[in-house]
C-alpha cells in the first residue's frame, strides 16, 4: 500500500470514530472545542483564564493532550474542574480514538463545555476531526505574523483565531494587523480575538462568544 493509501485509511477510520464522538457529545448537550496551536503559544494559560471566567456560569471539563507529562492536567486540576490527560508518547496530534477514551474517563461528571487542548503542532492536528463542534487556533504574537500563510489548513479549519500575548507587541517585530490580514486571506470567516493571559485582556470577549455559539448551537438542534 502506498503512503497516501495508508494515510487515507487512517483518516477514514478516524472520521468514523469522530462521528460517534460527535453523537455522544450531542446526546449529553456538550459543546466541544478543539484548541490548536504551536507549542508555547499559551493554550494552557488561556484555558486557565477561561475557566476562571466561565466556571460560575457553566460547567466545564478539559482534555489535555501532550507528547509527555501530566503537567498541564495538574495545572487545570487546581481549578477544580474535571480533567483528564492524554499522553501520546511522541505522536504529534490527538485522534478521535484517544479523545473517545479520554471522554469515557469523564463520564462520571456532568458538564456543558468540553475543552480539548490538542498537542502543540499546527500540521496534522488540523487534519484529524475529533468530533468537536469548533476548532479554534491560538497564535501568539511572538511566533511571527507570517504563520497563517505557512500553516493555512489549521487557519482554514478554525472558527476563531485567538491572537495571544498581545502585551508583548511593543517588544517584538510582529504586526497584529499583518497577522489578521494574513489569517483572513486564508479564511475570511475567522472570528478574531486578541488576548493576554498575564494581563487578563480579551478573555471575557472570547468566553462570551463561546457562550453565544453554544446557545445558538442548542437552538439549531
Ligand atoms: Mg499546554
Ligand atoms: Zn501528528
Amino acid at each position: 500500500m502506498s503512503i497516501k493509501v495508508v494515510e487515507r485509511k487512517i483518516l477514514e477510520k478516524n472520521d468514523i470514530v469522530a462521528q460517534s464522538n460527535r453523537k455522544a457529545f450531542e446526546e449529553k448537550n456538550i459543546f466541544a472545542i478543539n484548541m490548536l496551536s504551536s507549542p508555547g503559544s499559551g493554550k494552557t494559560s488561556l484555558i486557565e483564564r477561561m475557566i476562571e471566567f466561565l466556571r460560575n456560569k457553566i460547567r466545564i471539563a478539559v482534555i489535555e493532550g501532550d507528547l509527555q507529562t501530566k503537567l498541564d492536567a495538574e495545572r487545570i486540576e487546581k481549578y477544580g474542574v474535571p480533567v483528564t490527560q492524554i499522553i501520546t508518547n511522541g505522536a504529534c496530534h490527538l485522534d478521535a480514538i484517544l479523545v473517545k477514551e479520554a471522554f469515557l474517563k469523564l463520564c462520571d461528571y456532568d458538564f456543558d463545555i468540553l475543552i480539548i487542548e490538542n498537542v502543540g503542532n499546527l500540521v496534522c492536528p488540523a487534519g484529524f476531526d475529533l468530533g468537536e463542534n469548533i476548532k479554534v487556533i491560538i497564535l501568539s504574537t511572538t511566533e511571527g505574523d507570517d504563520k497563517p500563510l505557512k500553516y493555512p489548513l489549521a487557519f482554514l479549519k478554525s472558527s476563531a483565531l485567538i491572537i495571544n500575548k498581545i502585551d508583548l507587541l511593543p517588544y517584538i517585530n510582529s504586526s497584529i494587523e499583518v497577522i489578521k490580514n494574513n489569517a483572513l486571506s486564508i479564511n475570511p470567516r475567522l472570528k478574531i480575538f486578541e488576548t493576554s493571559c498575564t494581563k487578563n485582556i480579551g478573555v471575557e470577549n472570547l468566553c462570551e462568544w463561546i457562550l453565544n455559539i453554544k446557545s445558538e448551537n442548542k437552538v439549531q438542534n
